[in-house]
């Protein structure tokens, strides 16, 4: 991929709705920072929690993710710096949701990020975590389009199962047609209440079928995730000692050293 000054670049993605996308995206990209890592967060869904959560007024965005996709701004303008050492936004505006009509009727529609990713010139990244809308749409299909790496979270509930075998089957697609290169990087369980038993039986049905892809680290529920939003900032800085916190910290450390493994394994 010509697009290595972007790092590892991971989508993190489930068509469900509210399954944990944005609290991953926002709180893994802020832990990955903390261990010293250069992080680039993208938002790509037109909802933009993953912008007001980081603390940017989306009034205020002028070029984003929407004017990047049609072209009208590289990625170095649409990138802003946010009050955390190393780690660094891509915000999106509500306009985003328009720029699905607008993309269809480009050709080399699904490639539009990733043709934004390979012009970048800016200072090497280590991670880039695109937050991904609850669909399969363009938007999404343009993020599996660009990444190396797939990260799909889940509720560990009933129905979690069912729809991933549809998510599963679009990474396949995608793969097959338009990025040979994807990987799935794992599943987070997120949401845990390990009080409740359809909770633990849930857990091992999915580690069962998916083996090691499924991260060792889960996320709790944990309201200090839940309350860091409306503050704007990442719950590591709203809350450092919360087990939510530390659950995405040591979800960062174990992210770095499988990819160390597997480096070290290449060599
Ligand atoms: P959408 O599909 O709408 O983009 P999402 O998959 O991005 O949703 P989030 O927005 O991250 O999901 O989470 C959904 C809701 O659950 C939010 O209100 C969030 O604050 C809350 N939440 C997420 N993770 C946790 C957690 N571990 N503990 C408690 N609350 C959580
Ligand atoms: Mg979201």
């Amino acid at each position: 991929m010509k697009h290595n000054k972007m790092g590892r670049i991971i989508a993190i993605a489930n068509q469900k709705g509210g399954v944990g996308k944005t609290t991953t995206a926002i709180n893994l990209a802020a832990s990955l920072a903390a261990l010293g890592k250069r992080v680039l967060l993208m938002d790509l869904d037109p909802q933009g929690n993953a912008t007001s959560g980081m603390g940017v007024d989306k009034h205020h965005v002028t070029q984003g993710m929407y004017e990047l996709l049609l072209g009208e701004c590289t990625l170095s303008d649409a990138i802003q710096k946010t009050a955390y050492k190393h780690l660094y936004i891509l915000p999106t505006t509500m306009d985003l949701a328009g720029a699905e009509v607008e993309l269809i009727q480009q050709e080399d529609r699904e490639y539009a990020l990733r043709r934004a990713c390979e012009q970048y010139q800016g200072k090497p990244l280590d991670y880039v975590l695109i937050d991904c809308p609850p669909s399969l749409n363009i938007l999404t299909i343009n993020a599996l389009s660009c990444a190396h790496r797939v990260m799909i979270t889940m509720q560990a509930e009933f129905y979690a199962l069912e729809g991933l075998s549809q998510l599963v089957d679009s990474i396949r697609r995608v793969r097959s047609h338009l990025n040979p290169q994807l990987l799935l990087d794992g599943i987070l369980l997120t949401m845990l209440d390990r009080r409740n038993n359809l909770t633990i039986q849930v857990e091992q049905e999915v580690r069962q079928h998916f083996k090691s892809q499924v991260y060792q680290q889960t996320i709790p529920r944990n309201i200090r995730l839940s309350e860091a939003p409306s503050y704007g900032v990442p719950a590591l800085y709203h809350n450092a000692h919360a087990k939510g916190t530390q659950a995405y910290l040591t979800l960062a450390k174990e992210i770095i050293q499988r990819r160390n493994n597997e480096e070290r394994k290449q060599a």
